[in-house]
């Protein structure tokens, strides 16, 4: 029980401290520096069960490509295609209003979340 709490612990404060988005092969390398024998069956494991309890959420890029956020709020993406990091973008909230109530007038279409990614190059991957 307490090894299993630990686990989860471990996978969270990972998490936290980064702001890329990683994939589970990334987060299951970081852990393994503090977990050596934990298995990336396990890593997956929680993070399924972080998921269920709502402490953190999973952006599916592409349908296959799964990566892992500390943040469970409302908010947009930006995805570098150089380095493939993901970087948090908060959107005037007022602009998100919007946007999605153009959507229903027009097509009777009724919205009960939406997720923006936008691709481009970060800052520290254009060249100088
Ligand atoms: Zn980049
Ligand atoms: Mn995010």
């Amino acid at each position: 029980m307490l090894k299993r709490t630990r686990q989860r612990e471990v996978i969270l404060r990972v998490l936290q401290k980064t702001h890329a988005h990683p994939s589970v092969v990334w987060i299951y390398d970081a852990v393994r520096k503090e977990i050596p024998n934990i298995s990336l069956a396990t890593v997956y494991r929680n993070l399924k069960l972080l998921l269920e309890q709502g402490q953190i959420s999973e952006l599916e890029l592409n349908g296959n490509l799964s990566r892992f956020d500390v943040r469970t709020d409302l908010h947009e993406h930006l995805w570098c295609e150089k380095c493939n990091r993901i970087f948090d973008f908060d959107i005037n909230p007022e602009v998100s209003k919007e946007l999605e109530s153009q959507i229903t007038p027009k097509t009777g279409f009724r919205i009960s979340s939406h997720f923006l990614v936008f691709h481009g190059i970060c800052r520290e991957c254009l060249p100088d």
